[in-house]
C-alpha cells in the first residue's frame, strides 16, 4: 500500500482535478491511500466564514454562496450536467448552513473545526465522484472514523492507539481510497483538525498505521529545495535528504512539508517522495534514512 496526498494547489481548478486523474490512473496497479486537501484557498474562504458567524456579519450567506458556487463551477467543467455530484455538493452546503444554525457554542476553536472542515469534505466528494465516473474504481472514506485525536481543537493531538485499531480494524478493503487530510474527531465524534497544512500529516499517520511502503506529497514545485523558490532564483534540487534533515528543514520554516509528517514516518522508516504533479514523472525528492 502507498500512501498520497495531494494539496489544496493541485486540485485548484477543473484541469487540476483532472491531472490527479492522469497521475492516479497511472498508478493503476498499486494499491492506494489518496489523501486530499481542500480546494485551492478554500480552507481560507472557510476561516472567514466562521470569523463572519461570530461577528453576526450579513456577509456570511455571500460568503458561503461563493463557496459553493466555486465548487460548483469546477464540478461544472468536468461533469456532465445531470450527475449525482451537484446533489452532493448541496448536500454538503446545506450540512454547513444546518451545523451553524444549530450551533450553540462559543468556544471559537470548537466551531472553527466543525466548519473548517467542509473544505475537505467537498474536495474528497468531488475528486472521489470524477474518479468513478471515469473508470477509477474508488471508495470514498471519512478520515474522521479513523483518525481519532483529543479535543484541542485547530492543533488536535492524535490518540495513537485508537487511530491505529480502528484504522487496521475497519478501514475497507479497496484498490484506492479516497479520503481528507487535515481532519479527525474526538471520542465524541466532534470534528477536529490537525492545525492549518495538516494534509501531510495525515497523510504520515495513515501510513504510519497501516506500515505503507511509502508516502508520496504532490506539489507544485519539484521537490523539497535548497532554498524558498518565491524569494530565492537559483535554487536547487535536493534529490536525497535523510529524515533528520528534513525535519530541520521544517522546523527551520520550508513549508514543502508539514514538520509534524515525519516523525511518524521515521519510526516505521517508511520512505517519503516529494514529487512535482505538473511534471509527475521527474524524480523529485526521497527523505530516507
Ligand atoms: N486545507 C488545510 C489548509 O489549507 C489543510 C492542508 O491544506 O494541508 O490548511
Ligand atoms: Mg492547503
Amino acid at each position: 500500500m502507498k500512501v498520497f496526498k495531494f494539496g489544496g494547489a493541485s486540485v485548484k481548478n477543473a484541469e487540476g482535478v483532472t491531472n490527479v486523474f492522469k497521475i492516479l490512473e497511472s498508478f493503476k496497479n498499486s494499491k492506494l491511500l489518496v489523501v486530499i486537501s481542500a480546494m485551492g484557498k478554500t480552507t481560507n474562504a472557510l476561516e472567514r466564514i466562521v470569523d463572519l458567524y461570530f461577528a453576526k456579519d450579513n456577509a456570511l450567506n455571500q460568503d458561503i454562496d461563493a463557496l459553493k458556487r466555486f465548487h460548483v463551477d469546477i464540478a461544472s467543467d468536468i461533469f456532465p450536467n445531470h450527475h449525482d455530484v451537484f446533489e452532493s455538493i448541496q448536500g454538503i452546503i446545506d450540512d454547513l448552513l444546518a451545523t451553524l444554525k444549530r450551533n450553540k457554542s462559543t468556544q471559537y476553536d470548537f466551531v472553527y473545526d466543525q466548519i473548517v472542515s467542509y473544505g475537505e469534505l467537498l474536495s474528497t466528494t468531488i475528486v472521489s465522484a470524477y474518479l468513478n465516473q471515469n473508470g477509477l474504481q474508488n471508495i470514498y472514506v471519512d478520515a474522521r472514523e479513523f483518525i481519532k485525536t483529543d479535543t484541542t481543537h485547530r492543533d488536535a493531538k492524535v490518540d495513537w492507539e485508537t487511530t491505529q485499531s480502528s484504522i487496521k480494524n475497519n478501514l475497507p478493503e479497496h484498490n484506492l481510497i479516497i479520503t481528507q487530510g487535515f481532519i479527525g474527531s474526538d471520542a465524541n465524534n466532534f470534528t477536529t483538525t490537525l492545525g492549518r497544512e495538516g494534509s501531510d500529516y495525515s497523510a504520515g499517520i495513515f501510513a504510519y498505521c497501516l506500515n505503507a511502503e511509502s508516502v508520496s506529497i504532490w506539489k507544485d514545485v519539484p521537490g523539497v529545495l535548497n532554498a524558498d523558490p518565491r524569494v530565492f532564483e537559483e535554487t536547487q534540487l535536493l534529490h536525497h535528504i535523510s529524515y533528520g534533515e528534513a525535519i530541520e528543514l521544517a522546523f527551520y520554516g520550508a513549508s514543502v512539508i508539514h514538520p509534524k509528517t515525519l516523525q511518524p514516518l521515521q519510526r516505521k522508516e517508511i520512505p517519503l517522495f516529494v514529487k512535482s504533479f505538473q511534471n509527475p514523472e521527474e524524480e523529485g525528492t526521497s527523505v530516507k534514512k
